[in-house]
């Protein structure tokens, strides 16, 4: 298909049009334009102050990478600000060791200090031990994805590793596509209070928490991908093992599906969560945050997801 000019520059050839508001654009003002939707998107939520030290979760995924790049190039306006990343190495094998490249080196280019904590230093096992022994064999555990373990264990290694670096806030790259998809999984798990309690910044406060930002939260996953090429940023393209048969899954394609059919459907479903929050949150009892009982760590419960996880492995292992 031809594109004709950018109808931002009006000079260059337009590489991308976007469906949902038919922009043609170059690829200049295409990578302009997600920069400048990731800054509004942190002064809208006011995400963010002059001097933070701000600890950035990267995978080596292709969103957090663009998070990553966007924000050392914001980053240059506020030079009091400080970012570093984090890398969680799960013990999964064959697929993070490639990603623990990708992200190191990228650090390394952009001179930002990069640590990574593991599952097995921080409890003691790796993910793959996990998924063969409680996951897969044993019919008498709660069955729950993979990813459902892996999630809790993950957000509570970043937070450890984000306090422990002083950091003042922790920006995740969740994007457009993942908010939308939560959004609905929400609503399909029968949890619509939850849908007022996800923000792209969290608002729940402990002295052991970091908050979290998601600065990409109105970004396409295609455009953060879109991005990555444009900019030649390396990163991991082969999917996690045990990424699949997640009710996640079935709700991406569906959305795929529609926005191809009916574009700008995902900022409508978030829009409208938007909405929702305005007036769910309202009539929220405030939720505070307890030490956990057997960690001390943050929870809305008495113990943490985490401790329940690793009580019932060590249960299972005997
Ligand atoms: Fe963990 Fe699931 Fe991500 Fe794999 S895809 S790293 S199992 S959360
Ligand atoms: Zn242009
Ligand atoms: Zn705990």
């Amino acid at each position: 298909m031809m594109l004709s000019r950018c109808t931002m520059c009006k000079r260059r050839n337009a590489m991308y049009m976007r469906p949902y508001s038919g922009e043609k654009l170059c690829a200049t003002c295409f990578c302009r334009s997600v920069e400048d939707k990731v800054r509004a998107t942190i002064a809208k939520h006011d995400m963010l102050k002059f001097n933070d030290k701000i600890a950035i979760g990267v995978s080596g995924g292709k969103d957090s990478m663009t998070l990553l790049s966007i924000l050392a190039k914001l980053e240059k306006s506020f030079p009091k600000a400080r970012l570093m990343a984090i890398t969680v190495d799960e013990g999964i094998s064959g697929y993070r060791d490639e990603a623990l490249n990708i992200a190191e080196k990228f650090c390394q280019k952009l001179a930002v200090e990069h640590i990574v904590v593991s599952f097995k230093d921080l409890f003691g096992f790796e993910f793959d031990e996990l998924a063969k022994d409680l996951i897969m064999k044993d019919p008498s555990i709660e069955r729950l994805t993979p990813c459902a373990y892996c999630g809790v264990l993950r957000r509570r290694a970043l937070n450890t590793a984000a306090r422990n670096c002083e950091a003042a806030k922790l920006a995740t790259g969740h994007n457009l596509d993942d908010e939308t998809q939560t959004i609905l999984l929400n609503v399909f798990h029968g949890d619509p209070q939850r849908i007022a309690r996800v923000k792209p910044v969290s608002s729940a406060a402990h002295p052991k928490f970091i908050r979290r930002i998601k600065p990409l939260c109105e970004v396409l996953e295609k455009e953060a991908t879109l991005y990555a090429y444009l900019k030649q940023i390396e990163f991991q393209s082969i999917p996690c093992p045990y990424s699949y048969a997640a009710l996640r899954n079935d709700i991406r394609t569906m959305l795929n599906r529609m926005e191809e059919k009916h574009a700008g459907l995902k900022y409508t479903v978030y829009r409208s969560a938007e909405k929702l929050r305005n007036h769910i949150g309202e009539a929220l009892p405030a939720t505070g945050l307890n030490s956990c009982k057997l960690c001390g760590e943050p929870t809305v419960h008495a113990i943490c997801q985490p401790c329940k996880l690793l009580e019932n492995f060590k249960l299972y292992r005997g």
